[in-house]
């Protein structure tokens, strides 16, 4: 596989990261990941819009990266992956510098770096939905950053796993904001409900481009608090994100979600989003 590192295009096995590169000793970078569907990438321009506000917000010394647009092409490319689904990582770190907590010298360049891999559709969850649980989140107060600091993540999804569930939902002070890679969306009397915006979450792309399918579709959405007394009361529920797109949920913590399978408006999200996503790009 070829990767990107810095403006060069090399096999992935001759990419070398130096041990003191800001990302490994500090976490101090940001990621997206990207979906190609056959050879389309799906809403590149909203992730890399979410790059440049995660570099602002960490103050890093370049915030534009809608040049890593054909960049994210060529990897699709030569790496042979149009046809079928393919992921593209990136990550962007403050660079390589002495550990010091304070910032490098302002001219310090960012390290920049991209991969391509095949996916594999998860495609028997998407069918018969998936089990979650509710995690304690115990993550800090700028979830809204897209940082490769993921521990908390990894821990919950991990917890999720062993309980044979998975998803783990995390859950702060009474309301679940979203899951460890996803977003979450529930149905309460016809209507979507999904949690609004805040620090505590990451704005997904594909939240975004639901709620417009909801628009499109006349269902009603609201943004507001999900809470967790509520949440084995819901009529349906659902994760949403980059891989696993649309995903119903049918049971939370061992308990089932309405009548314990994927219901009619999970289904038809499911559908809209399966149909636009291979035109939209
Ligand atoms: N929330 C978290 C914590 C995530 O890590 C992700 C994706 O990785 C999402 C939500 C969904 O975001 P997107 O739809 O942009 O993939």
């Amino acid at each position: 596989m070829i990767g990107y590192l810095n403006g060069q295009y090399l096999p992935q096995e001759n990419i070398v990261i130096s041990p003191e590169d800001r990302g490994f000793l500090f976490a101090d970078g940001i990621y997206e990941v990207i979906r190609s569907y056959s050879g389309k990438l799906f809403r590149t321009k909203a992730h890399l819009d979410r790059l440049s506000r995660g570099a602002s917000a960490l103050e890093f010394n370049q915030t534009d990266f809608r040049y890593l647009e054909p960049v994210c092409e060529r990897l699709i490319q030569d790496n042979r992956l149009t046809q079928g689904d393919a992921l593209i990582y990136m990550q962007v770190t403050r660079g390589v510098a002495p550990r010091s907590h304070a910032f490098p010298p302002i001219e310090t360049p960012l390290t920049v770096y991209a991969m391509a891999r095949p996916f594999q559709p998860h495609l028997r969850e998407a069918e018969t939905g998936i089990r979650a649980i509710l995690i304690p989140d115990q993550r800090w107060a700028r979830c809204d950053i897209k940082t490769v600091g993921l521990l908390a993540n990894t821990l919950a999804h991990q917890r999720a796993r062993n309980s044979h569930a998975t998803e783990g939902l995390f859950v702060r002070d009474g309301a679940v904001m979203e899951g460890t890679h996803s977003n979450v969306m529930a149905v309460m009397d016809g209507k979507v409900i999904t949690p609004p915006r805040t620090n505590y979450m990451l704005a997904g792309i594909t939240r975004e481009f639901v709620l417009s399918l909801c628009g499109e579709l006349s269902i009603p959405f609201l943004e507001t608090p999900l809470y967790e007394s509520d949440i084995l009361n819901v009529d349906e529920l659902m994760i949403v994100g980059t891989t696993v797109e649309v995903t119903p949920v049918i049971a939370v913590n061992n308990e089932k979600i309405g009548s314990g399978i994927p219901g009619p408006l999970t289904r038809k999200l499911q559908k809209a989003f399966h149909l636009s996503a291979s035109f939209v790009g």
